[in-house]
């Protein structure tokens, strides 16, 4: 059939610093991994340029080998090569101990050691000829990659290439974002709302022509309750009941709460004033006045957050021990548990540039209560207000949201999720079945992505 004109698979390479599960901080680290292989199993290719942590777990690492070592300035690197989720990725090793430092963030001299890494990233890519299509970076951490790129190597070879720039959060190193702004061919940001949040930043208003906000998805089949090791019995939306009820009880017994049908509310979270802590706190105390449990896993960068919350934390295990607890650590399996175990998951964020914890709290049939911004405006639609606004996208309302920032707001979300559950269970009990079923995998915006980079590709 004529017609169907078929463009050539592209070669994307994307130069990141974080990537689940073997080197994951936060939600950058999921896309990375969950963005790529949506991308190629559009049938593209892509390789992901990562540094090599020490602290790296290598066993989620697939035919791991020795590469080659090259020189850039006087440093050695070596490079090494392995699949992660069955995507091609090339670690980054240079001889001068940058990354054997026992973590990704956290030294006084992170700006310096990314800074290298994207230099180091793009000579590798000189020296070994490769031509890609798309070079894409990602947040301040290798925003450099976008004007070293412009300002050195498209002179030298890498000449087809163009450089797509993504902003997870502008929280962090605004003036290196706005520089890869400048120099980038295309710019995205995680969420349509955090798009129009963000326009007026002076690192990014000049920019708009070049700027688009695409909702990240969940991968599918890393977030499966019908093949998840972490929970008891496999689920989908036709036994979704079954499923979280044992969910629920292995949690409750694991974290020595009381085994009881109870509303349980989960939160899992960098602890970080970004999502809204003093918002948590509240609806923790309103959850348990209203006869509910709580389970927080959160990990706090700042030691003061993790300090307050230890405290915190011994106060609710002595007043609440069968109802409450905090996990303050990271912890992907128990994560998986909880997802599957909740009833409600908590994201109340004062800003939240897309949220992926509540978009994997619907695909394990939880229920998001959100504070309506960025991408949390953008996927969750509450049942009592937003009805119009779910249909406008053909979607059914799948959570209970609130505006401002003050305790009142949460409240109002968190008392009519309580009630619901309470209240209707059979009507909740379908609310968990409609979430479950609803797609907020890559399928649409992996697409999206597809067409920004044909775009940035026409570009001369
Ligand atoms: P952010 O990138 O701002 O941290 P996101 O919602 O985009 O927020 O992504 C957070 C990701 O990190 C989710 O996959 C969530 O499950 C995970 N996560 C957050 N805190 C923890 C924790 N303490 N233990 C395990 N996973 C966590």
């Amino acid at each position: 059939f004529g017609g169907i004109v078929k463009e050539p698979p592209l070669h994307i390479i994307h130069i990141a610093v974080e990537m689940a599960p073997i080197a994951k901080v936060g939600g950058l680290g999921d896309v990375v991994t969950s963005l790529s292989r949506a991308i190629q199993d559009l049938n593209h290719n892509v390789d992901i340029i990562l540094p090599k942590y020490d602290c790296m777990n290598l066993s989620n690492v697939k035919d791991f080998q020795f590469h080659q070592s090259y020189l850039w300035g006087r440093t050695e690197i070596k490079v090494w090569h392995g699949k992660v989720e069955g995507l091609s990725v090339y670690f980054l090793e240079p001889q001068n101990g940058f990354f054997s430092v026992g973590c990704v963030y956290g030294r006084a001299n992170d700006g310096e050691r990314f800074g290298f890494f994207c230099h180091a990233a793009l000579e590798f890519l000189l020296q070994n000829g490769f031509n890609p299509d798309i070079i894409h970076c990602h947040d301040w951490s290798s925003a450099p990659v976008a004007w070293l790129f412009k300002e050195q190597y498209t002179h030298y070879g890498l000449s087809k290439a163009r450089a797509v720039f993504t902003i997870h959060n502008l929280e962090f190193g605004a003036p290196l974002i706005g520089r890869a702004m400048t120099f980038a061919d295309k710019a995205t940001t995680v969420s349509p709302t955090y798009s129009k949040e963000v326009a007026g930043n002076p690192a990014i208003a000049p920019h708009l022509y070049k700027f688009h906000g695409i909702i990240n998805g969940i991968d599918p089949d890393i977030w499966d309750p019908y093949n998840d090791n972490f929970i008891p019995v496999p689920y989908t939306s036709e036994n979704v009941m079954e499923g979280k009820r044992a969910a629920k009880e292995a949690l409750q017994k694991k974290l020595g709460l009381k085994t009881a049908d109870l509303p349980l509310v989960g939160v899992i979270t960098r602890l970080t004033h970004q999502k809204g802590i003093h918002l948590i706190k509240h609806a923790i105390w309103r959850t348990l006045e209203r006869g509910g449990q709580v389970v927080l896993l959160g990990s706090a960068p700042d030691p003061r957050i993790q300090n307050d919350f230890v405290h915190l934390a011994n106060q609710l295990h002595s007043s609440h021990n069968d109802r409450a607890r905090l996990c303050l650590a990271y912890d992907e399996p128990l994560s998986h548990l909880i997802y599957a175990a909740a009833d409600f998951i908590l994201v109340p964020s004062i800003f939240e540039p897309c949220g992926l914890t509540q978009l994997t709290a619907m695909r394990y049939g939880s229920i998001p209560i959100v504070r309506k911004t960025g991408g949390l405006y953008d996927t969750v639609f509450d049942v009592d207000d937003d009805r119009d606004r779910a249909q406008a996208q053909d979607l059914e309302p799948n959570g209970f949201s609130f505006d401002g920032a003050d305790v009142g707001g949460v409240e109002y979300a968190l008392n009519r999720a309580i009630s619901a559950w309470y209240d209707g269970r059979e009507w909740f009990n379908k609310l968990c079945k409609t979430v479950m079923e609803q797609d907020w995998s890559w399928n649409r915006p992996a697409l999206d992505y597809l067409e920004l980079y044909h775009a940035a590709r026409k570009l001369e």
